[in-house]
């Protein structure tokens, strides 16, 4: 990353193959507001598609206009960066073009619950990532008949613009000063299960520190004889709602902090 500061290490973590949305990855050498930042990023900054306006021809179902078009203002939506501007950044100025919007049609006639699955739009890469989402459910003879469209947007105007859950926590060093009394008590207690017993020594399972929460259930039970301290390196987890894979969003927030440190800089050069 340009212009911060160098990091000594990220490291790709495994992941499990169920987790493809999910992606974890180690960050060193960096201070925990630089982490946070990232985590901001990830949240707020990389836009992805959403509805933004709905206008409703019909409307019979037992929920309020609003209450529908809230509810289809928080489909996920698989996003095409390529295809899409932000509305502010569109060569339109914000009035609203193929580039930067995209119309979408729901017609439903009941006894039915209409689902995501059931809005069209033309453009056949935007799906929504889960077709089974219900919006609302019709009677005998209800009609919901609408027109709506969607934006890109940003996380940080709305949550329906966020395209993942990102967090973080801190790794822990154990130090064992000297052997404690209570060494079956310790392994007992520890939550993460990172202790063992071999051949009468307290030892800590290598495999298993990174588990460490920093909850010195250990040091309480050892009078003192443990030690844990955070060790300046942090796991950060980034669970993707779908419209973006997790490698895209990371990509995608460093070019926008990119952006941001370039216009501040220009901003700079001109004061005087
Ligand atoms: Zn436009």
């Amino acid at each position: 990353m340009r212009g911060v500061f160098k990091m000594t290490k990220v490291r790709l973590l495994r992941k499990k193959e169920k987790e493809k949305d999910k992606l974890f990855f180690e960050i060193s050498g960096v201070d925990i507001s630089y982490v946070n930042t990232l985590r901001r990023l990830f949240m707020n900054e990389v836009p992805v598609l959403a509805i933004e306006d709905v206008e409703f021809r019909k409307n019979d179902s037992g929920l309020y206009d609003e209450i529908v078009a809230h509810r289809l203002g928080l489909i996920p939506f698989k996003t095409d960066l390529k295809s899409y501007n932000l509305p502010s950044e569109c060569k339109c100025k914000g009035k609203g073009c193929g580039h930067c919007q995209l119309k979408m049609t729901l017609k439903a006639k009941g006894p039915c619950t209409v689902y995501a699955s059931n809005i069209k739009t033309k453009d056949p890469k935007v799906k929504p990532i889960y077709p089974k989402m219900p919006v609302v459910k019709l009677l005998q003879g209800q009609e919901l008949v609408l027109e709506a469209t969607a934006v890109l947007g940003l996380g940080k105007v709305h949550t329906k613009w966020s395209p993942c859950l990102a967090y973080y926590r801190e790794l822990a060093d154990i130090h064992i000063n000297k052997q404690p009394d209570n060494k079956e008590g310790i392994v007992e207690n520890c939550p993460k299960h990172i202790f063992k017993v071999k051949n009468d020594k307290l030892e800590v399972i290598k495999d298993r520190i990174n588990e460490c929460t920093l909850c010195n259930a250990c040091v309480d039970l050892s009078n003192g004889r443990i030690r844990v301290e955070p060790r300046n390196a942090y796991v950060m987890t980034i669970e993707s709602w779908g419209q973006l894979e997790p490698k895209e969003i990371v990509k995608q927030a460093i070019d926008t902090y990119n952006k941001q440190l370039d216009e501040f800089a220009d901003l700079l050069a001109k004061v005087k």
